[in-house]
């Protein structure tokens, strides 16, 4: 596109207030454009203004110098066909000014508020400059076509919501019926007020329901083999149930990694990928995937004081629900729930257990009562989680004088002739309890099958499972805040069991979200653009391949897998399995991956944009790297509330801190600037990183550049990453301080000015 220049400054707001609006137009003016001023943009005299520019004077490059990109994006919109480019000048430079101290006068806070401005307009105008109007993606063909893993509750429910939206659906379920786990309830939870009474199972009328829905194709006593391809585009082969073998996994295992994986250094990539005998070698041609394999019963055998392992009298939860649905409670007129093991882990649950194995304890403590009314249930508990209106069917229990609940340790099992004998202590009674019971019921929680790495069967490049899953006890979600239903896979989305333990009503719409979530990713990859959490955006990672070292590190890094290889490591895009995070553009050595508005030279550019006094020691300046999901608003709320900002500090937002390639820190000390932060989210097990692992990697190569400089002669101090969560806006500004402080005390870059 043949660019026209247009840049607007804004004086609403209070910008024209705490500003020189001249000196603006005269940071603008050095990039080759005349801005024009307006009291307020967004209004509807100032979109005008805009508007007429472009209608009259071919204007399709607009810089608007203004708020925070984050606000007013509607009435800043110019259109998919304009490149529109947002200087932040008012929450980063007018709305956050430092008082006035014994430090700065008024007129020094002034001086160093308008160069923050001045550099905001600046970089808005190289920005714009090294811009492109993005070029969707479009595959080849594209199938809306929908697979469905497991034939349960999760599973039918997600197929029938997405049939009834139109769309084609394939449920493949491995057993020879379909219903999973449901078809043994004996009752459900009650759904409806009062919440007293135990209903009546609905699988049966679900699965009616699936049956008889000509947009659904079902196929019993089978399991997925592999799945190959991308959302859109993914070829799924099928393996009788049961069936297995081995084949050449997909990740190239190189020299270096083999030897870190033989040391324990590396998890296996490849650990549990398997070749099964495909029923249809070809594959079958699917859009978007949905995982609802469930869970399988928590193993409790490792609590030795409890016996299970040693008595036909002591069962899980799921061998007392056969047990009832088999008519097998006969004789039993006592039954001890245990929800915590207690012994050494005293106030800890089973593995795996939450709300829902409560909620289990009371219906089957129910059931005893219902079977014989003269029966005794005893629920011994470290929790008893009851949500929403579980908490009345909690009352109703609690009601019951055959029901006996207590909070309690149990300290052991012990089999006897004809049941057991069950020892407590620290129950809300104040005495140690020996309670002498028919049967023991032991609450064994719910594991996801992604527990099992092969569940899935992915012929990626990183690898046929989901990444780290032993991190996040084989929960596969990718965000577990806001992305509730996203895996580290794009177009695999889980629900039920498989993503968290929840009651059926909840896996219901669970599973109903789930199905959307799979024809976003179906109509996003039509679209060529992003499903989550850049939804919308129609860049995606462009490689100039000419100088590609195939040295790998972008498809290693990619937290998606959205990268598979050739025999030699040249990568493989595969862009409608891109978020767009730009970690690769970050790994990359070469600096040859980028987006059409994002890339190496152009965040390189903005720093060389930023004016950098080489003769004046309280001129200092710091870069600051910004994580647009988190990081960003915290400073945008920091604004809004009034906190400073620091004015030696400049803002750079960043996809992801993922994204960050260590050339623009090079680029940032080399032009004299004295340091540089980088603000992100949290890594490590409770991670916030909305693209996983970004933050992770950044930290890591921020320490390696650290090491780097130090050979230069600078300090590593001078690089720095700090975790900044949203709800951090009062604390970001004493954050940016002491990282001030810091350089202060450093002093200047000593390679400044050369
Ligand atoms: S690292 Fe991010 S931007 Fe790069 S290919 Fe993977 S998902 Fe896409
Ligand atoms: S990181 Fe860059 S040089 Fe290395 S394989 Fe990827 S594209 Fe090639």
């Amino acid at each position: 596109m043949d660019k026209k220049y247009g840049a607007y400054i804004c004086t609403g707001c209070g910008i024209g207030e705490a500003l020189d609006v001249e000196t603006l137009t005269s940071a603008a003016s050095e990039q080759g454009m005349e801005a024009k001023t307006h009291e307020a943009l967004c209004g509807a005299a100032g979109r005008q203004m805009i508007e007429d520019d472009i209608n009259n004077d071919g204007v399709n490059t607009i810089v608007v110098c203004a708020c925070s990109r984050r606000v007013m994006q509607d009435e800043l919109n110019f259109g998919d066909d304009k490149i529109t480019i947002r200087g932040n000048i008012r929450e980063q430079a007018a709305w956050c000014k430092e008082q006035p101290s014994d430090d700065k006068d008024q007129e020094t806070i002034d001086d160093f508020s308008n160069e923050m401005a001045q550099d905001y307009v600046r970089m808005a105008c190289v920005q714009a400059k090294k811009t492109e109007l993005p070029d969707p993606f479009q595959l080849e063909t594209l199938t809306r076509k929908i697979l469905v893993m497991g034939g349960g509750v999760a599973g039918l429910t997600a197929a029938k919501e997405a049939a009834a939206t139109g769309y084609e659906v394939t449920i493949v379920e491995k057993t020879d019926v379909l219903g999973g786990k449901a078809l043994g309830w004996t009752k459900q939870f009650p759904t409806k007020a009062p919440y007293a009474d135990l209903e009546e199972p609905t699988i049966g009328a679900l699965v009616a329901d699936v049956e008889g829905d000509s947009n659904i194709t079902v196929k019993t006593a089978t399991e997925v083999a592999r799945i190959g391809g991308a959302p859109g585009d993914f070829n799924v082969t099928f393996k009788a149930a049961g069936t297995s073998g081995e084949w050449d996994a997909p990740y190239k295992v190189t020299v270096d990694e083999q030897d870190k994986i033989d040391k324990g250094q590396m998890e296996d990539p490849n650990a549990g990928y398997k070749k099964y005998t495909e029923v249809n070698p070809d594959g079958e041609k699917f859009g978007a995937v949905i995982l609802a394999t469930g869970w399988t019963p928590a193993d409790v055998s490792e609590f030795e004081h409890l016996n299970y392992a040693n008595s036909d009298k002591i069962v899980t939860n799921a061998e007392f629900e056969k047990m009832v649905k088999d008519g097998q409670l006969g004789g039993i007129n006592s039954v001890a729930f245990i929800q915590s093991p207690g012994g050494e882990e005293h106030d800890m649950d089973f593995p795996y257990a939450n709300s829902v194995t409560s909620m289990v304890a009371l219906k089957q403590a129910k059931y005893v009562r219902e079977n014989n009314p003269d029966a005794k249930a005893y629920i011994l508990y470290q929790h008893m989680r009851t949500p929403g209106n579980m908490e009345m069917f909690y009352k109703g229990i609690q009601a019951d004088d055959g029901i006996f609940l207590t909070k309690a340790t149990v300290t052991g099992v012990e089999p006897t002739g004809n049941g057991c004998t069950v020892a407590a202590k620290d129950t809300l009674l104040g005495e140690d309890l020996n309670l002498d019971v028919d049967l023991v019921v032991l609450a064994a929680g719910m594991v996801p099958t992604t527990k099992d790495k092969a569940v899935i069967n992915l012929a990626y490049r990183q690898g046929p499972a989901f990444l780290d899953l032993d991190l996040f006890d084989g929960y596969s979600d990718s965000h577990f805040i806001c992305f509730p239903y996203e895996t580290r896979r794009t177009g695999v989305y889980t629900c039920g069991g498989v993503r968290k333990a929840m009651p059926m009503d909840e896996t219901i719409d669970d599973a109903t979200g789930a199905a959307l979530k799979a024809i976003q990713a179906m109509e996003c990859a039509d679209r060529g653009v992003a499903v989550h959490p850049r939804s919308g955006d129609q860049t995606y990672p462009e490689f100039f391949f000419q100088r590609c070292t195939q040295c790998k590190r972008c498809t290693e890094e990619c937290p998606f897998g959205a990268l598979d290889d050739d025999e030699k490591g040249t990568p493989l895009p595969n862009p409608t399995r891109c978020r767009r995070c730009g970690t690769c553009m970050g790994a990359c050595p070469e600096r040859i991956i980028g987006f059409k508005d994002y890339n190496i030279d152009m965040i390189g550019s903005m720093i060389k944009a930023i004016e950098v006094p080489d003769d004046d020691e309280d001129k200092l300046r710091i870069l600051a790297l910004v994580c647009e999901n988190d990081a960003m608003p915290a400073l945008d709320m920091a604004a809004m509330r009034k906190h400073p900002l620091n004015s030696l500090v400049r803002f750079i937002p960043v996809r992801c801190l993922g994204s960050v390639n260590m050339a623009w820190i090079k680029d940032a000390l080399s032009s004299g600037m004295d340091g540089a932060i980088l603000l992100g989210c949290k890594y490590g097990d409770d991670y916030q990183c909305h693209f996983v692992k970004g933050s992770e990697i950044a930290n890591k190569r921020m320490d390696n550049i650290g090491e780097t400089l130090s050979t230069l002669g600078l300090e590593p101090e001078r690089c720095a990453v700090r975790q900044i969560a949203i709800t951090d806006y009062d604390k970001v500004p004493e954050i940016l301080n002491e990282f001030v402080e810091e350089i202060v005390e450093l002093g200047p870059n000593p390679f400044k000015g050369f």
